[in-house]
């Protein structure tokens, strides 16, 4: 293996799937529905498949398939209050993770400097390291150590350390809201203060939106891309495998600026070149349908979250009631548990103390 490669040999999923195989236990070690996703998302892909439309099974346009990035302008032009060009602004990309691949290949030099947040999702640190950067990491803090129920928002950036952390060498921020794994859905106010600090040290912030649907009320997603200044140095991350609880079809995109999006595309393109073409077409469909039912009850991504948040809390006083401290989320996918009272009952066990 050649040594810039290196910090990328071990992988938690690559190693916990392999366990999971053999030991076969439930396997909680990776964020994926276990139920089937709408029958109207997966059938546009069976439609796609048996439609007499020979261009669906070949080839399509490199940077994305045309009429998912119109779809996605569409929507996120709305979103974000400003009109994206569908054709300079979007990269289709195979899943988030090329995305984030692309982002920061393209965009790191050896002796750069990248910001992750901490805790993070795992392949930020050798995606940096990887392209001869450096990771620099600032870590949430409990605000609240002493209240009998902890919550994600609890958890805040120290503005002194974050500030302290920008210098010349600084080239990005990877910033991930709503957050994987604490489920934190960052406030206006902390993102006005990353934002501030990276137009001050003209930093790019690269914005992991994966779980922008998955919100629970009464907070809410915001994208960073919408702050005053902000378009110029955001790259916005998604992926339609979160978006429709479908993991499995891998198809994601960046979106921000054209002049920042085609360095990616330099990436995409010596890699990739280009994603398959009947998936993109069937999420192009599903965006389409989404749309149109974005703000009545028909609509998905509400609806989702609505679903959601009664088996958070159902899981939530699971762990309680076994003795947790989970750290009650705002978003996202995943529970974080305080178990050290079990890590300590085992010390005790182990040494014959109980
Ligand atoms: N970012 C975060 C925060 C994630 O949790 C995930 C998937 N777990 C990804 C990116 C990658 O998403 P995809 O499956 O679309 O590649
Ligand atoms: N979203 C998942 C997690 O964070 C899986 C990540 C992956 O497949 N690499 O648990």
């Amino acid at each position: 293996l050649v040594s810039r490669y290196e910090p990328g040999k071990f992988n938690v999923w690559i190693e916990y799937n392999d366990l999971a195989m053999i030991t076969k236990p439930l396997n909680l070690g990776q964020g994926f529905p276990d139920y089937e996703p709408p029958s109207r998302f997966s059938n546009f892909l069976a439609e796609v498949a048996s439609e007499k439309n020979l261009y669906f099974h070949q080839y399509t346009r490199g940077l994305g398939h045309v009429r998912l990035v119109n779809a996605l302008s569409k929507l996120y032009s709305n979103l974000i209050n400003r009109e994206i060009d569908p054709l300079n602004e979007i990269l289709i990309t195979v899943g988030a993770y090329e995305a984030l691949f692309c982002t920061i290949q393209s965009n790191i030099e050896v002796g750069d400097e990248a910001i992750i947040i901490e805790p993070f999702f795992d392949c930020y640190e050798p995606l940096v390291r990887i392209a001869g950067g450096t990771p620099r990491f600032i870590a949430l803090k409990n605000t609240k150590p002493n209240s009998s129920e902890s919550h994600s928002s609890d958890w805040k950036l120290d503005p002194e350390e974050l500030t302290s952390l920008f210098n010349s060498k600084t080239k990005l921020i990877i910033i991930n809201t709503p957050h994987n794994p604490l489920g934190k859905v960052f406030d206006y106010e902390e993102l006005t203060m990353i934002a501030d600090l990276a137009k001050k040290h003209n930093v790019l912030v690269v914005s992991d939106e994966v779980y922008e649907w998955l919100v629970y009320e009464p907070a809410k997603h915001i994208r960073i891309a919408s702050l005053p200044d902000m378009w110029e140095r955001t790259i916005t991350i998604g992926s339609a495998g979160k978006t429709f609880s479908m993991t499995g079809w891998k198809l994601g995109w960046a979106y921000g600026p054209a002049n920042l999006i085609k360095n990616l595309v330099v990436v995409h393109q010596t890699a990739i070149y280009t994603c398959a073409t009947p998936v993109q077409e069937a999420v192009a469909r599903g965006f389409e349908h989404e749309i149109s039912a974005l703000y009545t009850p028909e609509s998905y991504f509400q609806n989702l979250c609505k679903e959601l948040k009664p088996k958070m809390h159902f899981l939530s006083n699971v762990l309680k009631e076994t003795g947790f401290k989970p750290i009650i989320p705002d978003g996202g996918y995943f529970i974080v548990s305080n178990w050290t009272i079990f890590g300590l009952s085992r010390l005790l066990f182990n040494n014959n103390i109980l």
